[in-house]
């Protein structure tokens, strides 16, 4: 089975010359991800948008709504860090229904990936840290709805913890939240998950990965998991701008092996989503995330 993968022109939307977010780093990985024979072009697909009623699943109706109709106060909206537009809006409901459609490909054949989302610091009734919705929330609410799956595991291994996705599920013993992320850095308050590792500024490869080798035998243990959300993060290298911890792209690609190895092996499906990255030039970001995919690839 080849890799599936789903990504949208639309998850790029104008932003200011000057603003830190790089938004063009999603057509250039889905560019090389065909480019360089990883998805044969007919098996990326463009993602349905997220209707209203799922992303409810996990947001506020009053969050949802103001924020769709442009309504979000100024404060709200430097929280996320975007300047509201359509096109913003346009690009978020899709995202999210790009980790739902991944997830769905995953349940059925083993792994697939949104060139997008981990949107993993949107809260219930707020985003913020350029997070709108919480797509991976919103993609396992919508999966035990339809009663596709009882149970999940997310493995965010973005450097930045995923507060917003920890109070998701803070109560909800269903889904199991493991994330190992800079204790530096952003969000300066963490929201606890089920397991939390936190590093110390420049982290390299081995005492990460020996960390992320003893962790992950128990998050797949005690999830019990029906479907692995995986937030595969490229911003632990050693160069991102907003990182703080010392990956090398090598260790990085030996994380995604392990991590997506490890669910492989008992069994589990695994959806992957980008996460971070902001490398600068961009590119060594954008590398991270297409050897993401040829990995996965391997699983496929
Ligand atoms: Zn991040």
């Amino acid at each position: 089975m080849p890799l599936h993968v789903w990504s949208s022109a639309k998850y790029a939307f104008p932003l200011s010359d000057g603003h830190r977010f790089p938004i063009e780093k999603y057509i250039m990985l889905r560019d090389r991800v065909v480019q360089e024979g990883i998805v044969a072009p007919e098996h990326v697909h463009d993602p349905e948008p997220s209707s209203r009623e799922d992303l409810l699943l996990v947001h506020t109706t009053d969050y949802v709504d103001r924020f769709t109709e442009g309504q979000l106060s100024a404060d709200e909206i430097r929280r996320i860090g975007f300047p509201w537009s359509p096109a913003l809006v346009e690009r978020s409901y899709r995202a999210a229904g790009g980790t739902l459609g991944a997830a769905n490909h995953a349940l059925a054949n083993g792994i697939a990936m949104n060139l997008a989302g981990g949107t993993h610091h949107a809260f219930p009734d707020h985003g913020e840290g350029f997070c709108v919705f919480n797509d991976v929330a919103v993609a396992i609410r919508v999966l035990q709805r339809d009663r596709r799956i009882s149970r999940a595991a997310i493995i965010d291994l973005d450097v930045h913890q995923g507060n917003g996705t920890h109070a998701v599920f803070a109560h909800d013993t269903s889904v199991f939240t493991f994330s190992m992320h800079g204790g530096r850095n952003y969000p300066f308050h963490k929201v606890p998950g089920r397991l939390d590792i936190e590093l110390a500024d420049r982290t390299g490869d081995d005492d990460f990965l020996s960390l992320l080798a003893d962790a992950l035998p128990r998050v797949l243990a005690e999830s019990r998991a029906d479907l692995v959300i995986y937030l595969a993060g490229a911003d632990p290298l050693e160069h991102d701008r907003l990182g703080r911890l010392a990956l090398t792209s090598h260790g990085l690609a030996r994380r995604d092996a392990l991590v997506i190895d490890q669910c492989r092996e008992v069994g589990m499906p695994v959806a992957i989503t980008i996460a971070g990255g902001y490398a600068h030039p961009i590119d060594e970001s954008v590398s991270a995330h297409v050897t993401t995919a040829r990995i996965a690839s391997r699983f496929a």
